[in-house]
């Protein structure tokens, strides 16, 4: 179950290539996350300068979270896990603590390597006394293996959490992830460059005009460009399909009527 969402970093297909408009956040990342695994010897010297081993990714869905998560492990060279959280929060599942417990250490077998979950309020959302006996657990289970990634100096796994209600988190939780990214709504520009990107190897008309059609996209997230980009390439390519089978039955029409008229010919 694992082992089927795991990517090592030679497999990761997204770099920060792959990411537009927000290269403010891609620097903040960059000195955050990615420098002192790269510099470990250096940042893991000081008590007071230990790599984050939490990273929160806040914002609405489909800004690129995923994707950011996934370009970070890839430009650290690290293995990416992509935990999924039903597999956690399942009552019947029976063997989830195994599962919590196989998570880390596989984690820590692959290191550097980043653990990513995402909606990470809906199994660590701030605790009630109506939990259930067993998420408790689970919870409870959770944190103290993340706390054993805290407390030692030389591991490099990070769990790295999504999620668009920030505010659901438990507090434990939260100051377990001490580097706390917002990922926005673009903005007019950076949902140009988002388009540019998407658009960029694609058959489009010269005189597109990027500007205008970021001005009329308010609202869109990355991925409603992504699926508005591919609906229109659609659309095209269906225009271009119906054109030529109008063609082909029109070419057809002709050559029957030619065969009709031999075959009269023939029977005169
Ligand atoms: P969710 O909260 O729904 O899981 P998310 O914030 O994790 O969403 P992603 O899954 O990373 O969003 O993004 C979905 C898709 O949208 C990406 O695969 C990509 O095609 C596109 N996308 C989103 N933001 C960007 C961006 N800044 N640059 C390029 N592509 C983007």
């Amino acid at each position: 179950i694992i082992a089927s969402q795991l990517v090592v970093p030679d497999e990761i297909n997204v770099n920060w290539k792959d990411i537009a408009g927000l290269d403010h956040l891609i620097q903040e990342l960059r000195e955050t996350v990615i420098l002192p695994i790269q510099k470990r010897d250096l940042f893991a010297d000081s008590r007071l300068t230990q790599p984050p081993k939490g990273v929160l990714l806040h914002g609405p869905p489909g800004c690129g979270k995923t994707l950011i998560a996934k370009a970070t492990a890839k430009e650290a060279n690290m293995s990416f896990i992509n935990l999924d959280v039903s597999l956690l929060t399942d009552k019947w599942y029976g063997e989830t603590q195994k599962l919590a417990a196989a998570v880390f250490s596989l984690a820590v077998k692959l290191q550097p390597c980043i653990v990513f979950i995402d909606e990470i309020e809906s199994f660590l959302r701030t605790r009630t006394q109506h939990d259930h006996e067993a998420t408790a657990m689970m919870k409870t289970q959770f944190m103290s293996l993340w706390d054993g990634l805290i407390t030692d100096p030389s591991c490099t796994v990070i769990i790295m959490g999504a999620t668009n209600r920030p505010q659901d988190l438990d507090k434990a939780i939260q100051r377990r992830m001490p580097a706390t990214f917002h990922v926005p709504m673009p903005s007019d520009t950076q949902r140009e460059r988002i388009l540019h990107l998407i658009l960029k190897s694609e058959p489009v008309a010269p005189d597109i005009d990027y500007k205008r059609l970021a001005a009329s996209t308010e609202g869109f997230s990355g991925s409603d460009l992504h699926e508005l980009c591919r609906q229109a390439a659609v659309y095209r390519v269906r225009d271009l399909a119906r054109d030529e089978m109008a063609r082909e039955m029109n070419q057809n029409k002709t050559n029957n009527t030619d065969s009709d008229d031999e075959f009269v010919d023939a029977v005169r």
